[in-house]
């Protein structure tokens, strides 16, 4: 272990928010060793702004308490951790841990409790990369480097603590972490990873929760280096893990959008994640749009039960939270709402609130050369910034071209379209009526029904499921295996 002067490192407590200062600062007051950890110090060494500043210290989560008093909250039971507020933010206070001695089991064997205190050596070595095992007193001015992270850091490599094929094996999440890493911080990943991190490898993401998963995509699609990443992603076999069913390439599409989050987060514009979902899931959705109709369903039906569909099947890798999930399917419906508007409803559709993620979407469709928008990106781009006559004469000659072309081409119009004459703007998409099950009562009618039936895989087999309720029988979600893995001696970031 080196002793590092913290000015030598580039950091100092000018940069750092007066909230860690203040943690930092009482614990050490209170007889405790108290440290800067993680993505804050590496951040900061790299200059980089850093997203949070975590805490780690020597004084078990009570003791912490003892301190900060009401400022503090205990949680977590398997994983106890301190909440302290410091004026208007929380900062995460660990304690040193030590590998797992005897853990507080289930009856079926699920880890409880794993709150095995330890020293700060041993809570160096469950870290992940060496980059993020730095811990750092400002108060003193000192950085403890375990094992030489400040030559990575200078080296630009990201490197494993310990065998990667163990840490990996330990954590699969830590390939993630890998990627989002190599790519935020443009870093080169150690050969020692590079080694053993092949597709076969990657296949481990299967055994993560699907909640966990999402948590991870999310922070992935918004580090503003999505572009950078998805190369990745589909070199390391890490794209086939996270996404059920995605075109094998990237499409100039899935380009331009990332490059667009990317370009949005820079200029510090917020970003919506599932946007980026409706993006990767949008060439499934199609097809499946394509195989209902095939099958004589109405086109609106059709859009409706493959958006079902389709998210019922990506929530077998990632479980996007239900309000991400009608976001999803309100952006899909939106490109036919815009591709093909009823005239009466061109403003209200303008002033929907979906109307400016539906837009964003189809432009970028349009300008990734996706030509079945049929230029209707560009005309509504135009329609926002006209006045009030000048809306409605843009709306009398879009009237007199559609009349034209539904002359020419009935076909092209959804008959369904047409039906009201209504100024109101349908609900995009109905509400799911199903609840979400627990996991108790969805198990027991996984087995019920696998003693009942056979399974068949294929995407393309599943029977028309024209009850939304219904869950196919060959649907991945109800033949998922569930791996128990031991995670008792991995450091669970604040956000997991
Ligand atoms: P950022 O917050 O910028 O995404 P970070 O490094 O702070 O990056 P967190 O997820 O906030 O990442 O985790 C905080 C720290 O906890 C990490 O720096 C690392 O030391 C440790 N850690 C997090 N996840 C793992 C993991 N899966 N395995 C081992 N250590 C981990
Ligand atoms: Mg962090």
């Amino acid at each position: 272990m080196q002793t590092l002067r913290a000015s030598k490192c580039g950091l100092s407590t000018a940069q750092l928010p007066s909230s860690i200062l203040d943690v930092i600062e009482s614990l050490t007051k209170a007889g405790y060793e108290a440290y800067i950890v993680g993505g804050g110090v590496r951040d900061s060494m790299l200059g980089l702004k850093p997203k949070d500043f975590d805490a780690v210290t020597n004084a078990t989560p009570s003791q912490v308490k003892e301190v900060f008093g009401r400022r503090c909250r205990i949680i977590g039971r398997r994983f106890e951790l301190a909440h302290v507020y410091s004026g208007r933010e929380l900062i995460e206070v660990a304690t040193f841990r030590a590998p797992p001695k005897k853990a507080v089991t289930s009856a079926a064997g699920m880890i409880l409790r794993d709150n095995n205190w330890g020293s700060i050596e041993q809570d160096f070595a469950r870290r992940d990369f060496s980059i993020n095992a730095m811990y750092y007193q400002p108060h003193k001015g000192i950085v403890l480097d375990f094992c030489h992270a400040v030559d990575d850091i200078k080296q630009k490599t990201l490197r494993l603590l310990g065998d990667p094929l163990v840490r990996f094996e330990e954590d699969p999440v830590r390939m993630l972490r890998t990627l989002r890493f190599a790519a935020k911080l443009n870093f080169s990943i150690a050969p020692e990873i590079l080694q053993v991190f092949k597709p076969e490898l990657a296949r481990l993401l299967g055994d993560v929760s699907p909640h966990r998963l999402y948590d991870e995509s999310q922070k992935l699609f918004t580090m503003g280096h999505l572009e950078r990443v998805l190369d990745m992603l589909i070199e390391f076999g890490v794209w086939k893990q996270l996404f059920a069913d995605i075109p094998a390439q990237l499409t100039p599409f899935i380009r331009r959008a990332a490059k667009n989050t990317d370009q949005r987060i820079q200029m510090g514009k917020t970003i919506n994640p599932a946007f980026f979902y409706a993006v990767m899931l949008w060439e499934p959705f199609l097809q499946r749009c394509a195989f209902y109709q095939g099958r004589g369903l109405p086109p609106t039906e059709s859009r409706a039960q493959a958006g079902l569909d389709v998210l019922k099947r990506q929530a077998t890798r990632t479980i996007i939270p239900r309000f991400a999930e009608t976001f999803i399917r309100e952006v899909w419906e939106m490109q036919s709402r815009l591709l093909n508007p009823k005239p009466q409803q061109i403003e209200a559709l303008s002033g929907h609130a979906r109307f400016r993620a539906g837009f964003d979407f189809m432009l970028l469709r349009e300008k990734s050369g996706d030509d079945t928008t049929q230029g209707m990106a560009a005309w509504w781009e135009n329609y926002q910034n006209l006045s009030i006559d000048e809306k409605e004469k843009a709306i009398s000659a879009y009237n007199r071209q559609r009349a034209k072309s539904r002359r020419k081409n009935t076909a092209t119009v959804d008959a369904e379209q047409d039906k009201t004459n209504s100024t109101q703007v349908e609900p995009l998409v109905k509400e799911l009526e199903r609840p979400r099950r627990n996991r108790k009562s969805r198990d027991a009618q996984t087995r019920k029904r696998s003693s009942d039936h056979s399974h068949s895989s294929q995407f393309e087999s599943s029977t028309v499921a024209t009850d939304p309720k219904a869950i196919d029988m060959d649907h991945p979600i109800l033949r998922r295996k569930r791996v128990q893995r031991d995670l008792s001696h991995v450091i669970f970031g604040p956000t997991q």
